[in-house]
C-alpha cells in the first residue's frame, strides 16, 4: 500500500491542488498529521478536499484552535488573528469535522501518525535530542511527524541517530529515502500549505513500505493567487508575504 502524507495544510487549496495533480496515481491511500487549516484563505475547501479524501487525519494545534477545542492564548497575534477569522469560515459540518478529529498518535498499517512529538502533540522537533524519544518509544519503525513545517527527519539505528536531509533540488519533484529493516525513523513530510524550510514548494511525501522506499515531494503552485485570497480575506500581511520565501 503506498501511502499519500499530508501534514500542515493550512487552508492553501491551490497548493494542495497542485500536489494532487503531480501525485495523481501514485498512492492509494491518504493520512494527514494535523493542521489541515490556519493561516490559509481556503479552511473549508481544504477540509472538504480532506473529508474527499477519506484521509485518515489526526488533530493539529491550528485545527483545535479554529474550531474551538482550545483558546489560541499560546499563538502569537497574527496566528490568533488568522485562527478568529478561520473559526468564523468554517460551516457547522466542518466545525463538527475538526471537533471530532483524533489527536496523535495513531497507527495505519505500520505507520505511526503525530502532529508534533510522540508524547505531546503541540510539542515542536527540530533538534536530534528532541527527536530521541519518539525514534524509540513509538509503536511503529517508522513515524511521521509535523508540526515544524520542516521537511526531513531523523534515524536512529545501533545507538546512532542521524538527521536526515533529503529535499528535492529545484527541477525536481522528489528524493528517495531507502528505509531500512533494523531502522527507526521519524519523518516529516513538509508543509503543504506553508512551507518554513526555505523552499516555498509545497511539501508532501509518499510512503512505500513494502518497497521500503519514502519520497519527499516538493512541487511549485500559484503563490501569487493565494496571496490575493489572503488580502482580499483581510488576514495579516506577514503570513501574505511569508509564502513567496518558504520561511
Ligand atoms: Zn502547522
Amino acid at each position: 500500500m503506498r501511502y499519500l502524507v499530508l501534514s500542515d495544510l493550512h487552508a492553501n487549496l491551490t497548493a494542495l491542488e497542485s500536489a494532487m495533480a503531480a501525485a495523481e496515481g501514485r498512492w492509494e491511500r491518504a493520512v494527514c498529521l494535523g493542521d489541515v487549516v490556519g493561516y490559509g484563505p481556503d479552511p473549508n475547501e481544504v477540509v472538504d478536499c480532506i473529508r474527499a479524501l477519506q484521509a485518515r487525519t489526526i488533530r493539529g494545534n491550528h485545527d483545535k484552535a479554529a474550531c474551538g477545542l482550545e483558546y489560541a492564548e499560546d499563538f502569537n497575534p497574527v496566528a490568533r488573528a488568522a485562527a478568529t477569522w478561520t473559526h468564523e469560515q468554517l460551516r457547522p459540518d466542518n466545525l463538527t469535522f475538526l471537533q471530532q478529529l483524533p489527536s496523535g498518535p495513531i497507527e495505519a498499517d505500520g505507520l505511526a501518525l503525530v502532529h508534533g512529538a510522540l508524547h505531546d502533540e503541540d510539542e515542536y522537533v527540530f533538534a536530534p535530542a528532541q527527536a530521541l524519544d519518539g525514534l524509540l518509544d513509538s509503536p511503529s519503525a517508522v513515524t511521521f511527524f509535523g508540526h515544524t513545517h520542516f521537511q526531513g527527519g531523523f534515524s536512529f539505528r545501533e545507538n546512532q541517530l542521524e538527521v536526515i536531509q533529503l529535499r528535492p533540488e529545484a527541477g525536481t519533484s522528489f528524493a528517495a529515502l531507502r528505509v531500512e529493516l533494523d531502522t527507526r525513523y521519524l519523518l516529516n513530510p513538509g508543509s503543504l500549505g506553508q512551507p518554513r524550510d526555505g523552499d516555498p514548494r509545497a511539501a508532501f511525501a509518499i510512503a512505500d513500505l513494502p518497497n521500503r522506499v519514502v519520497e519527499f515531494w516538493r512541487v511549485p503552485y500559484n503563490i501569487e493567487a493565494v496571496q490575493q485570497r489572503m488580502k482580499r480575506a483581510g488576514l495579516p500581511e506577514p503570513l501574505i508575504l511569508r509564502l513567496a520565501f518558504g520561511r
